[in-house]
């Protein structure tokens, strides 16, 4: 099929315009459960370093995530792209659009994983637990495989 892969690496490459992307995790698959007829996810973290503030980065994610998804939503389901901002350094964000840390982090097993790869020791500025403490305490069973590198 190869459009996932695609799709993340096109991501990856339009987030270069909002600033340096200093490390990449392998990419891990996830299944897709409720819709049983998607293929499985591939999921990834980056580390992005940036001066663009939060509210504008939101903005430019929202960007892409139309961009990559007009152009193929007919072609392979509804959900083409995700991006999501888990950390913005140790700020804390909580307006109508926007959450910082994000809130479901702590408890989906396909974002830790690969944000511990690439950053196991960074500090949720709200908990103070660090990645690797919070996959080590996840209590999500979802099955995350390793897929390889983009
Ligand atoms: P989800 O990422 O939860 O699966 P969406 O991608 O549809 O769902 O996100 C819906 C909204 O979540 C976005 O329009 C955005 O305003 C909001 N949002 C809140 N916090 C964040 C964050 N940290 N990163 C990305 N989007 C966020
Ligand atoms: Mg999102």
């Amino acid at each position: 099929m190869g459009a996932r892969e695609d799709l993340l690496r096109e991501a990856v490459a339009m987030l270069r315009h909002a600033g340096t992307v200093y490390s990449v995790s392998p990419v891990y698959e996830t299944q897709a459960w409720g819709l049983t007829d998607q293929p499985d996810f591939l999921n990834l973290a980056l580390e992005l370093h940036t001066l663009t503030p939060p509210a504008l980065l939101l903005h430019m994610i929202h960007d892409i995530e139309k961009s990559l998804g007009r152009e193929r939503v007919v072609h392979w389901g509804m959900r083409s792209i995700d991006i999501d901002i888990l950390f913005y350094g140790s700020e804390i964000i909580n307006t109508d659009t926007l959450t910082v840390p994000h809130p479901h982090m702590p408890r989906r097993r396909f974002v830790l994983i690969p944000l511990a790869d690439i950053a196991p020791d960074y500090i949720h500025p709200v908990t103070g637990l660090s990645v690797q403490d919070m996959l080590n305490s996840c209590e999500d069973t979802q099955a995350v495989a390793l897929w390889g590198r983009l």
